[in-house]
């Protein structure tokens, strides 16, 4: 069932418009707006008059979250937030610091559909979709909390953005705006299991984000197994719409790759890989992120040694694709999708 919309999920002239129709002045849109990027609540816009905010209180569901645990990393700074829905449920978005700037992690889903065998996110299943509004406040509340300003945004956290398209899609021109967050689309990356309509889709909307691709295998066979989708839209449709998106949009594409031990991390498997990205995307910028597997006990995968991750990564480097093995931020923080929430659900282990 469809939520009621937040206030939070609209947009600068939408907000215009209600707030004419209730006889208010215009600039109310874009103070509310902006109030909403700083992760401020409905009731928190003091600069409202107060039958105001409380007409727009009862009215409306408040899409900012608020913060339920936070998790810093004493390696590395990462910090994994647990925020709280309005209607109880639970999402992770993680801070990153990196050298050129902030980023944060967000869901898009709580839990996901998608059954990726090795992730925590999807054991439950989907609840529900994020409006763009919660998607839009998970980066307010995190950039808040930390006092910081949020440089970048990556669709990488619980649930599948292409599975909450309209959504993700309303959010990704919210957080553009400059009277909000300002980020631009060049620092915004989306990641997807592989929703192939949808990838056609998103060429179309002219937004130069970054697409990432979360590939895993370079068979079908050893493709569907760990990823359902797969059995969907199998290997050569996935590369055909990765090859459209790159000629519409000129955008280059991104494949992650997250190594499990003995699964597929082997030199016939960096092979076939090279092989099959060289085919599918020859004139292509190719470059693999491989992630080491965050263990999750559910799954029983276990993860390579570091060791035998950057022989893989050499491999490809020498059949000429670019392959990083990425650190690994916030591994003491359970900084795999899903990990955090789990615990924190009812039974969960931080949850008795
Ligand atoms: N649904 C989207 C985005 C969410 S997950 C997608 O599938 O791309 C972000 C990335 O983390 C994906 O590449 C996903 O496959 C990977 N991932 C999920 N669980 C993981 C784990 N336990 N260890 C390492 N990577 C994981």
């Amino acid at each position: 069932m469809d939520r009621i919309p937040d206030l939070q999920s609209l947009s600068k002239p939408e907000l215009a418009d209600l707030f004419s129709s209730l006889g208010q002045p215009a600039y109310r849109a874009k103070q509310v707006f902006s109030a909403f990027a700083r992760g401020a609540s409905i009731g928190e816009i003091t600069t409202l008059p107060k039958p105001l905010r409380e007409r727009l209180s009862s009215d409306y569901p408040d899409a900012t979250p608020t913060i339920d645990r936070k998790q810093v990393s004493k390696l590395d700074g990462t910090a994994k937030y647990l925020l709280r829905l309005n209607d109880g449920n639970a999402v992770e978005a993680v801070l990153m610091k990196y050298e050129h700037g902030t980023t944060v992690c967000i869901s898009s889903q709580v839990g996901c559909a998608m059954g990726c065998a090795f992730c925590a996110s999807t054991i439950g299943g989907k609840v529900r979709n994020l409006t763009a509004g919660e998607m839009l406040g998970e980066v307010a509340a995190v950039g808040r909390d930390a006092g910081e300003r949020i440089d970048g945004i990556v669709l990488m956290g619980i649930g599948e953005p292409l599975d909450n398209y309209d959504a993700v899609l309303r959010f990704l021109r919210l957080a553009n705006d400059p009277d909000g967050l300002g980020i631009g689309y060049r620092h915004i990356s989306l990641s997807t299991c592989g929703v192939v309509p949808k990838i056609y889709d998103l060429a179309k909307e002219d937004l130069p984000i970054t697409l990432s691709i979360s590939l895993h295998a370079s068979t079908d066979e050893r493709r569907s197994r760990i990823m359902p989708v797969n059995r969907r839209w199998g290997l050569d449709e996935l590369l055909t719409a990765c090859r459209a998106y790159f000629e519409a949009t000129g955008r280059r594409i991104s494949f992650e790759y997250t190594l499990i031990a003995g699964e597929n991390d082997t030199p016939d498997e960096a092979k076939r890989l090279a092989s099959l990205l060289k085919n599918y995307l020859p004139d292509h910028p190719l470059h693999v992120n491989l992630i080491r597997l965050n263990e999750v006990k559910e799954t029983g995968f276990r993860t390579p040694d570091g060791d035998s991750a950057r022989r893989f990564a050499d491999l490809l480097n020498r059949l000429s694709v670019t392959a990083t093995v990425r650190r690994r931020l916030g591994s003491d923080v359970d900084a795999a999708c899903g990990q955090l929430r789990r615990k924190n659900a009812p039974g969960g282990e931080g949850n008795p």
